[in-house]
């Protein structure tokens, strides 16, 4: 190989960049108008509707793990990409219709709105495992280009996450709840764009090192597996599952916690009786298991952006500054932008550091400290301050800022660790628990976000009591901070056990 050729990305990665942009355009777009749907439109509490938003997000981050199987055994990540792309428009094109008839006939739009969810968890689960696991086989096995590559995807992902949520806050959260349906169908058509680009140049670019094209449909198998009419029946029966599975968790029976706890017990009981593993092969799987578990208190702090944080931004910052109101929903952009602006100052950081870089297991803490600080900010901007006043700008965009770094520092830095310590015979089986450890921590997420205190209504949590906004960031703060201490404290153990210095 040549030098150019070892530096130089491939083509293929600017089209999976643009895929998956427009992709998270389309997810973080209509998450960031979800809530105040849901409580503006259609009238449901605060509690339901933060309770509905941890079950639909949780099923998001499980779906990928049936997305990944079928791919791998028998659509291929191309027509898996594709696939899930279309029933995700669908589902954003149903919720504009649910947003359309909201006013004239309620229940028929609560139907449809748990409908489009149900197709959004769907259509997700074939569109995110396999987009992402196209990025590393654009290169050779072990080629240096590839942590580089996910660098560049990763800002991909937040370029989308950046303009979703500002154009459809723009076209869709305009003060007037008949507009909602406005951000739903932008949404939708964000999705049908990246399966168009797909369309267009994935034959052309997506190319292994030799210039075969990646992801096709696996060889040898019967033909009516991979028949359109037969996959779109099935997925439209999965996304009927999904609305079922979402329907009976919001309103029925809570059950989605225990089977997420069944899903991880089962699956370490399947790692650790085989057999052919060794003693250090289980105790780095054993690391793997106890970061994931720590992972959650992280993603489930903040993934409050997308609820009770979504409601502090509307009823309680002091939006309009002058010229204009800013729409609540504008404040989900806020991450993206951060992370494209600092990712690049974490990884030269980290490189400059050189032999004082710290451990996996210390940044991921340090990752869980930030958020505890950025939550203490907030915190004390509303300290003391009465109910219905609202308090600057600055707390909330201070602790997106806190948050983010707290992200950089855990979540590229979590996902490496596992590639790096999974045995290859259980290389999906672990990246699905590291998934799960998301489902988990987004199911927890909408919990604590029902918790949200409203004026004359006290909440609490494990004998913690809410009188106000106070108390609600302070649960994160002791929440956090404390997996925080106890992951620092754990580093020492887990390095051992890793035999790994980083
Ligand atoms: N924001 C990133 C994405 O959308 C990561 C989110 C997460 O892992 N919870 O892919």
């Amino acid at each position: 190989m040549n030098q150019t050729a070892s530096t130089k990305h491939s083509k293929g990665l600017y089209v999976l960049f643009a895929t998956e942009m427009w992709e998270r355009f389309n997810y973080y777009g209509m998450r960031a108008i979800l809530v105040l749907f849901m409580t503006k439109a259609l009238l449901f509490d605060k509690a339901f509707a933060s309770n509905l938003y941890g079950s639909y997000t949780s099923l998001v981050y499980l779906t990928p793990l049936l997305g990944g199987f079928i791919a791998d055994r028998y659509w291929g990540n191309r027509m898996s990409i594709i696939a899930g792309g279309l029933i995700m428009a669908t589902g954003e094109f149903i919720l504009f219709f649910c947003g359309h008839l909201y006013d004239s006939s309620p229940e028929m739009a609560s139907f449809l709105f748990f409908a489009g969810l149900g197709f959004m968890i769907a259509g997700n689960g074939f569109f995110k495992p396999n987009i992402s696991s196209l990025v590393g086989q654009l290169y050779p096995k072990g080629d240096r280009r590839i942590d580089a590559a996910y660098t560049i995807f990763y800002m991909g992902i937040n370029v989308g996450g950046g303009i979703g949520p500002f154009i459809c806050g723009l076209v869709g959260d305009t003060g007037n709840p008949a507009d909602f349906k406005w951000a739903f169908l932008v949404a939708g058509i964000g999705m049908l764009i990246s399966v168009a680009i797909q369309k267009l140049f994935h034959h052309k670019y997506v190319l292994d090192p030799e210039g075969k094209v990646l992801g096709l449909i696996p060889k040898g198998q019967p033909k009516i597996y991979t028949n359109a009419v037969v996959a779109t029946v099935s997925l439209i029966a999965l996304s009927f599952l999904m609305i079922g599975l979402l329907y009976v968790d919001a309103k029925i029976v809570n059950y989605l916690t225990y089977l997420l706890i069944a899903t991880v017990l089962f699956i370490a009981f399947v790692i650790f009786s085989d057999k052919t593993l060794n003693k250090l092969e289980k105790q780095r799987i054993g690391v793997i298991f106890i970061t994931a578990f720590f992972v959650i208190f992280f993603w489930s702090a903040f993934e409050q952006a997308g609820a009770s944080l979504t409601f502090f931004a509307e009823e309680q910052t002091q939006r309009d500054i002058g010229i204009f109101v800013i729409p609540a929903s504008f404040f989900q952009s806020l991450n993206s932008i951060f992370v494209i602006t600092f990712a690049p100052v974490f990884a030269w950081l980290w490189l400059k550091l050189g032999k004082k870089d710290p451990a996996s297991p210390t940044k991921m803490a340090m990752g869980l400290a930030l958020l505890a600080l950025g939550y203490l900010w907030i915190a004390f901007g509303v300290k003391d301050v009465q109910p219905g006043i609202k308090v600057s700008v600055i707390w909330l965009t201070g602790m997106y800022l806190l948050h983010t770094w707290g992200e950089l520092c855990l979540s590229p830095i979590g996902l490496s660790l596992v590639n790096k310590l999974a045995p290859l015979k259980f290389a999906s089986l672990l990246m699905a628990v590291w998934f799960l450890a998301n489902a988990a921590a987004n199911k927890l997420a909408g919990v604590l976000s029902s918790l949200y205190p409203e004026a004359g209504r006290s909440t609490s949590f494990l004998g913690y009591s809410m009188y106000n906004m106070h108390d609600f960031f302070m649960l994160f703060v002791f929440m956090a901070g404390t997996a925080s201490i106890l992951l620092f404290i754990l580093t020492k153990r887990l390095q051992q056990m890793m035999q790994m210095d980083k």
